[in-house]
């Protein structure tokens, strides 16, 4: 239950005097908070945070204040001039004086009653907006403030500027996010003092009132100490909610997993190659795990091609050797299918039954599967998230492989656990995300990396090339589809019409399809999943020899004689896509192309993302310049800006914070895994307060 000290900040933003269902939905577009579909709270508006300041320290007097400068003025009125009856499109202008000259501050579509109200005749008023000169006439149209000299303390000389959506006047803004300020609870200090006075944070409170009320341009930065102490207390939310989790995960361990290790003997032998050495050390790692009696939770990383596929396997085998059953999910059915068309050969050859279990598997077929599964007689289990839907009922499910995690995201995980199965989990991803992203995503995962790709796989050569050239280029892959090699040609959409002046595969297809033929397929993203297995067959097995292909084919497809990558529009894809398409290619024995076309002018950020890719291939090289080039949202496939997840908390300038509070969180919880103690308390207050609060539920007190 949330403790009720909190509801101030739960009460919905309606709850504030002025905010009605409108001011509400406007107040939504400029919350941080992901939302999910509920109503803005009086709490998220806390985090609706200044960007900037407005100075309106500046008071020269009327003849010395420049154009265009923001300035406050001392004035006395001296006269209304109303717009005259019927020309409305004449400004209203009050003329005001103060000892260097006269100023007319001049108002379009004024409200007369009110103007008189706020600059009476004969009154000293102080006014602060934009000064302009026009003919050598200084005016003010519309200044920001307007007070009466007698109030002149209540202006803000230091304005902060939040960020603002049409519709939302900075008034009406200000006067909600006081309001909400004025709603936050005395709360009790969750931070360690130590740690505080190590790095001058104040306390919650005061860093809220600091920061919306800045007393100059160093209150705005984010390196300021409040703004370091929200970012923070943001990232020890998150930190701890994911130790939480993984406490959670740990707890519901299933058994020690060991073997005689002749299954996994039988699948080596079976290989048509020899492990790499980081292949070796990766299982060597997860067999570890698996012995233990604690739950694995452990990510497999590893560039494209790397050879992730086949240490899932290994794992597989070991899990079967102890006795138990194992699934591989995949996010998408080609890879499901391709998965298991590498798999199940292997494990055969172990003695290891397998099946596949996708949406498409239907009937009988289906309810032998399922049978399979429920009285043990399959071992491995390859599919979609269909894996997990309530009609499978494992015999004994003791290891789940995850594959491309960040697609699924924590809630899959939780989603597994609470099937009332508690697996050892290895996640594999392609992705080379940097570990202040593994941090903040995954918490302290366990990690193994393959650093070394296979024996003989051969560099990717990787070269620009601007569409006006594609003839040229047509030429190249009519010599190299006559010399037997296999070619993908990639375009940003499915079909035409969507984005004008874009390539579509459909399009690009219907072109190429004259000169070459049958031997052109076609795979994208709406075509039917038979549809796409049918085309991926056909081009693995070389009845097609040119594929036109959107990015469905980015993740996971496994066709080794091909030999040449061509992205169309390469100038649209980001640096994590081009490497993921690019790993396509150059995973057999020949020598691989890449061929990025772009249509210029190519702004700085599409060069400067083209020569990355063709200086390196080296993955985390690449994720690291993504991540400098784009931000980390888009690495990991999301696509608010600022840090996924995050309303305060600004990676690039917080990341030392980060690690403090991954061991922060380690310590609290060892000490207080329940969090009961009168900090383990106020630390609940802050998981609620940055909707980490699910976390709670993990609690056995909770
Ligand atoms: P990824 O890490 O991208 O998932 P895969 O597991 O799909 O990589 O492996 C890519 C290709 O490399 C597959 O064809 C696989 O058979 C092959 N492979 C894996 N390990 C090795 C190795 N040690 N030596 C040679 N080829 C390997
Ligand atoms: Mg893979």
């Amino acid at each position: 239950m949330r403790p009720s000290r909190l509801d101030p900040l739960f009460a919905p933003a309606t709850a504030l005097d002025g905010v009605g269902a409108k001011i509400a939905d406007l107040l939504a577009r400029i919350v941080p908070a992901d939302l999910a579909g509920r109503d803005v709270r009086v709490g998220d508006l806390l985090f609706v945070l200044p960007h900037s300041l407005i100075d309106r320290r500046n008071r020269p007097g009327i003849a010395a204040a420049p154009e265009g400068a923001i300035v406050t003025l001392d004035l006395r009125v001296d006269r209304h001039q109303p717009s005259p009856r019927g020309r409305s499109n004449v400004p209203y202008r009050v003329f005001a004086h103060d000892e260097t000259g006269e100023i007319a501050l001049t108002f379009f579509h004024a409200k007369q009653n009110w103007l008189e109200r706020a600059l009476p005749v004969g009154e000293n008023v102080v006014v602060s907006g934009r000064m302009e000169w026009f003919n050598g006439r200084p005016s003010m149209v519309h200044p920001d403030h307007i007070v009466n000299a007698t109030e002149a303390a209540s202006l803000p000389l230091v304005e902060a500027v939040y960020p603002l959506t049409a519709g939302l006047s900075p008034r009406v803004l200000r006067r909600s996010l006081e309001q909400a300020l004025a709603n936050v609870p005395d709360l009790p200090e969750w931070l360690d003092e130590a740690l505080m006075r190590r790095h001058s944070f104040p306390a919650f409170g005061s860093a809220l009132a600091r920061l919306h009320h800045p007393a100059g341009p160093e209150d705005v930065d984010l390196d300021n100490p409040a703004r370091r102490r929200l970012a923070y207390d943001e990232l020890l939310a998150n930190q701890l909610s994911l130790a939480l989790v993984r406490a959670r995960i740990r707890r519901l361990s299933g058994r020690p997993l060991s073997g005689d290790g002749q299954l996994v003997e039988a699948i080596r032998a079976a290989l048509p190659y020899t492990l790499t050495g980081s292949q070796q050390q990766a299982f060597a790692e997860i067999a570890d795990d698996l012995a233990r009696p604690e739950r694995m939770l452990r990510l497999l990383q590893g560039d494209v091609g790397s050879g992730k596929t086949v240490v899932g396997l290994l794992a597989m085998a070991r899990a079967s050797e102890a006795g138990g059953q194992s699934v591989l999910m995949a996010p998408t059915e080609i890879l499901a299918r391709q998965h298991f068309a590498t798999i199940a050969p292997l494990a055969r050859k172990a003695g290891i039954e397998t099946a596949i279990l996708t949406g498409r598997e239907k009937g009988r077929e289906r309810r032998e599967i399922l049978a399979g599964i429920e009285d043990g007689a399959t071992g491995i289990v390859v599919g979609t998230h269909a894996l997990f839907q309530d009609e499978v009922r494992y015999k004994e499910l003791v290891l789940a492989i995850i594959d491309e995690q960040h697609r699924f995201g924590v809630h899959q995980r939780l989603a597994l656990t609470s099937k009332g199965v508690a697996p050892d989990m290895l996640v594999m991803t392609a992705t080379p995300i940097p570990r202040t992203l593994v941090l903040t995503a995954f918490g302290d995962m366990d990690v193994s990396r393959l650093t070394d790709k296979p024996a003989g796989r051969r560099p990717v050569v990787t070269v620009t090339l601007p569409t006006e050239r594609l003839a040229d280029l047509l030429d190249r892959i009519a010599s190299a589809l006559a010399e037997g090699q296999k070619v993908y040609w990639i375009c940003p959409l499915v079909e035409e019409s969507e984005e004008a002046g874009l390539m579509s595969a459909e399009e690009r297809h219907s072109l190429l399809a004259p000169r070459f033929g049958d031997t052109v397929g076609l795979v994208h993203g709406r075509m039917k999943g038979a549809d796409k297995n049918e085309a991926m067959r056909a081009f693995k097995s070389g009845e097609t020899r040119l594929l036109v292909a959107t990015t469905v084919i980015e993740v996971g497809v496994d066709v080794p004689d091909a030999t040449i990558m061509v992205i169309e529009h390469a100038e649209r894809f980001g640096l994590a896509q081009l490497h993921q398409l690019r790993g396509r290619v150059g995973r057999g024995d020949k020598p691989s192309t890449c061929v990025l076309l772009y249509k210029g002018p190519l702004g700085e950020t599409a060069t400067k993302r083209l020569s990355v890719m063709r200086d390196t291939e080296d993955g985390f090289v690449i994720a690291e310049e993504d991540l400098k080039l784009r931000g980390e949202g888009e690495l990991l496939g999301t696509r608010q800006s600022g840090t996924p997840g995050f309303q305060v908390a600004r990676i690039e300038a917080h990341a030392d914070l980060l690690e403090t509070a991954r061991s922060d969180a380690r310590l609290v919880l060892e000490q207080d895994p329940e969090l009961t103690s009168p900090r383990g308390e106020a630390l609940r207050l802050l998981l609620y307060i940055f909707g980490r609060d699910a976390a709670i539920r993990l609690l056995r007190s909770g």
